[in-house]
């Protein structure tokens, strides 16, 4: 062990009692090769390193991290890159760290997000040991999931992936999938969906949109991804440009494949299946909000490097965002940095007038700052890429999401939804258009699996 404990630094008095840090141990660094990646470009930021986490840096890291805290509760994501890319050792040594480091009194959260490639019994007897909550990375039915996530060779992924999520499952392993949204499923909502919820049997999902933005002049590179294959040239990825790869998903597209999903889930699986950004929307009516990208500000979700050094975000591993380094500045002082206290409050400083005027700004707050970069309906610079689709998602989730509000507040189970629901699609003409926006009648849409719900 190459460090010795030390007393606690100083805790400012400005630091937040909690914050969501993502450690990426190896980096950017992966043993797949997805085409919208553009972390692993990130690489390029630490040439000739071998981009692991040294012993040294990882017991300062917990150390800090402990420390840092206020609240009960701690959470430990460890991200990438491709994590199993340090072995199981490292996370051995992590957990025992955090067992030596921990005040009495907290409760520990350890989260490990994966594609899953390396996952054998080993490590998913640990993850059960340990109390892992396992993120892993899939992209819907195999079709949709190999057209972007394939590894260096050009092949598809899914089923290696697939044996992950059995191997999690044989062992018991809590997990959820974490799923893009992108040119190839974009218009597939429901049916990514029911891949995840009738296949997987996941209960607990998270979309994340593709947005690879990109200049005039960058943009053909771009389209040909991030890794260093093919020897040619290699960009490092900075959120600049207002044009965005073929990759990426539309901006309305966006909202119409969370609506899709919106309105399958609406109507069964309300508190059987969490999916986070209608989990989120409901908290945001009560005035919490537990997702940084819809929140008034953000700033409270820096990144660990694995040499120390720590961003401002996740997104934003790039120069001009790098706060310090753990080894020289405690972790409670870089989050607390009014450095990064300007970053968070950008986030709500810098809101168009579309915004600050909008109908659904309380559920939105303008979106992930890193969309920001397409023009707003009067023409103001800065606007949310993703505009389009969010306010369609917000504003067509409004009544339902109060609907299930009144029966929270009310002390019932915002579940009770689906009988409202079923009452409303008893009245409908089934070959009036579906309420998703689809154009397609009811009955050949998400009526289906309504007049299966209300008759069972
Ligand atoms: S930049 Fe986006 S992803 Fe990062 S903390 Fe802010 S809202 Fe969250
Ligand atoms: S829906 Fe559009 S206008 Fe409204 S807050 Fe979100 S990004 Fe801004």
């Amino acid at each position: 062990m190459a460090e010795t404990r030390v007393p606690s630094p100083a805790r400012p008095a400005a630091a937040p009692p909690s914050f969501h840090l993502l450690a990426k141990p190896s980096g950017s660094t992966c043993n797949i090769d997805c085409a919208y990646c553009f972390f692993l470009s990130k690489e390029a930021l630490y040439p000739d390193d071998r981009h692991r986490m040294s012993e040294a840096t990882l017991e300062t890291y917990i150390r800090q991290l402990l420390e840092a805290h206020r609240t009960p509760e701690v959470t430990v994501a460890w991200q990438g890159g491709e994590p199993t890319l340090m072995k199981l050792a490292f996370f051995e040594k992590a957990v025992a760290l955090v067992e030596t480091y921990r005040k009495p009194g907290q409760r520990i959260q350890q989260t490990f997000q994966t594609n899953g490639l390396l996952l054998d019994d080993a490590w998913c007897a640990f993850f059960k040991r340990r109390g892992f909550v396992v993120g892993l990375s899939v992209d819907g039915p195999q079709a949709l999931h190999d057209a972007y996530r394939r590894d260096r060779r050009g092949q598809g992924t899914f089923d290696l992936v697939m044996r992950a999520q059995r191997l999690l499952a044989k062992h018991g392993v809590e997990f959820n999938i974490l799923c893009t949204v992108n040119a190839a499923n974009q218009t597939r909502g429901r049916e990514v969906y029911r891949f995840f919820r009738d296949d997987l049997a996941a209960k607990w999902i998270q979309f994340i949109p593709i947005v690879e933005r990109a200049t005039a002049e960058t943009l053909a590179i771009a389209n040909q991804g991030w890794s260093d294959k093919g020897g040619g040239k290699r960009l490092l990825y900075t959120q600049t440009g207002d044009l965005v790869t073929d990759r990426s998903v539309g901006p309305e597209a966006y909202g119409r494949f969370l609506i899709d999903v919106f309105e399958e889930w609406v109507r069964r699986d309300v508190g059987k299946v969490f999916v986070q950004l209608f989990d989120v929307t409901l908290e945001a009516w009560f005035g919490r909000h537990l997702l940084c990208i819809h929140a008034p500000t953000c700033g409270l979700g820096p990144a660990l490097e694995h040499n120390g050094d720590v961003y401002t975000c996740d997104h934003f591993v790039e120069p001009g965002q790098r706060l310090g380094n753990i080894a020289d500045t405690p972790l409670a002082k870089l989050v607390a940095s009014p450095q990064m206290r300007r970053f968070g409050d950008a986030k709500r400083d810098t809101l168009t007038s579309q915004c600050r005027s909008c109908a659904v700004r309380n559920l939105c707050n303008g979106g992930c700052p890193k969309d920001r970069f397409a023009l707003s309906k009067d023409g103001e610079p800065g606007h949310n890429y993703l505009c389009p689709g969010l306010e369609l998602f917000f504003t067509h989730t409004r009544t339902l999401m109060a609907v299930m509000g009144r029966l929270y507040q009310r002390g019932r189970p915002p579940a009770d939804v689906m009988l409202w629901v079923a009452n409303e699609d008893a009245k409908r003409d089934p070959r009036a258009p579906c309420p998703c926006g689809s154009g397609r009648a009811f009955e050949f849409c998400h009526g289906d699996k309504a007049k299966a719900a209300a008759s069972a």
